[in-house]
């Protein structure tokens, strides 16, 4: 009687909570929160906002909870608290979310992907999109005083992990952690100024990202990522750049069909690049790129490979085309670097190194940095500085050695090699070196 009484419980229990709540995730990002509750199945739920306080309450039906409030971490600004409350049904459970604001939610289900099982996706976009850090209103500067602004693209980022290595490290990471160094060169290099389109770690749609570039006039949109393939046998870093082999109203149709995938992905990455080519680039860029030359990327990007190529490991010695992209004349030069393959044991390893990381961004700074100072954009604090700077180069001749020449300008031999990024004290008959100011 006793264990048929026992059988009855474990049935009831069973078909009343047929899902678990297990964990809330909370990402604050500058311009909203995305909340994210791992669910055991696909959740049946309902959601209603109310006022005075603000509160947002999710009810998800046949759901037992597994989750405890004090252990959420919670760094949103917008969300106050997280609590439970009575259910309006036994056996569903109720969460309410306490805002300091009115939002606008958008509620989506998620079914599972990569490392995660099924989730329910609660996004709030602040009201007040002042407070995105990125929108730098830039004033009207005299002519040779404006600056190169570079856009930082760090892949990936919250609930999008990007690639997953041997050793379980994430590509977002990796991607956020170069691009920080990449922004400080840049920022350190007089003319210049970085922009990210992310700082943490929270997602950020691919819309946002070009938005960001664009808003904040930018003349070079670098995306960083980590390349993966199933075999952990490819390594080396590459750079990609969009390729106008295909018809236009192929890759709308295209984008179209995966935009809505990738936006429910939380990020687009790995699941859609299995897909064909890089179609990670191809959103990012396609509203980016409608007006200037690809050429320019195509030449900034040999700049990069080639000094790349003097410190790490390269993939591919050429910019390769993306195949998918077709971009008849991008708005902003955009280039995809590819820092290595985070599907490889020993580069996984590398990547998640200070010192190799700083290598690389120091290696993509030297190459955007070598493009402008051919190629200043007019009106430029970098154009104006190449007027004069034009008298300040020398072509290597027979016989002569770098500290000969250094000796002839009155500069140091490591100010000669620093300046013009030489791994070594040879210089080659020809070689144009850039003589730093004494
Ligand atoms: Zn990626």
């Amino acid at each position: 009687m006793k264990s048929i009484l026992a059988f009855f419980c474990v049935l009831f229990s069973v078909s009343a909570w047929s899902n678990q709540l297990e964990s809330i995730r909370v990402w604050p990002s500058p311009d909203n929160t995305r909340i994210v509750l791992d669910m055991g199945s696909a959740p049946a739920y309902d959601y209603f906002l109310l006022n005075d306080p603000h509160r947002l309450v999710v009810d998800l039906n046949q759901t037992q909870n597994r989750v405890s409030f004090a252990a959420i971490g919670n760094n949103s600004e917008l969300i106050t608290k997280i609590r439970d409350s009575k259910p309006p049904a036994a056996g569903s459970f109720r969460l309410v979310f306490e805002l300091k604001a009115a939002v606008k939610p958008v509620v989506f289900p998620l079914a599972p992907a990569g490392d995660y099982g099924h989730r329910l996706v609660i996004d709030l976009p602040y009201e007040d999109q002042s407070r995105a850090p990125q929108q730098v209103v830039r004033q009207a500067t005299p002519v040779g005083q404006k600056e190169i602004v570079v856009a930082i693209d760090p892949g990936h980022g919250g609930e999008d992990p990007g690639a997953i290595g041997p050793k379980k490290n994430r590509e977002k990471h990796i991607t956020l952690a170069i691009s920080r160094r990449l922004a400080e060169l840049i920022n350190k290099e007089p003319g210049m100024r970085a922009v990210l389109t992310r700082t943490g770690d929270y997602f950020v749609n691919l819309n946002q990202r070009s938005e960001i570039a664009r808003k904040a006039k930018a003349d070079l949109l670098l995306s960083i990522h980590a390349d993966s393939v199933a075999n952990s046998g490819p390594r080396g870093a590459s750079v990609w750049v969009l390729s106008s082999n295909r018809a236009n109203r192929e890759m709308a149709g295209w984008l179209e069909k995966q935009e809505r995938q990738s936006e429910l992905l939380g990020g687009v990455g790995e699941v859609i690049s299995q897909a064909d080519g890089n179609p990670y680039l191809t959103r990012t860029f396609l509203d980016l790129s409608m007006d200037r030359s690809r050429a320019d990327s195509y030449a900034i990007s040999e700049h990069i490979l080639s000094a790349m190529g003097k410190v790490v490991r390269l993939h591919k010695s050429k910019p390769e085309h993306a195949s998918l992209a077709v971009l008849k004349s991008p708005d902003i030069p955009s280039l995809l670097i590819e820092a290595g393959f985070i599907s490889n044991p020993q580069e996984e390893q590398l990547l998640l190194t200070a010192a190799h990381q700083q290598k690389v961004a120091q290696a993509v700074f030297g190459g955007v940095k070598s493009y402008y100072r051919q190629n200043p954009p007019s009106g430029t604090m970098v154009a104006s500085q190449s007027v004069s700077q034009a008298a300040r180069q020398h072509t290597v001749r027979t016989g002569e050695s770098l500290s000969l020449i250094a000796q002839r300008y009155g500069v140091s031999v490591s100010r000669l090699k620093g300046h013009n990024q030489l791994q070594s004290d040879v210089v080659k008959v020809g070689q144009i070196l850039d003589i730093p100011s004494s």
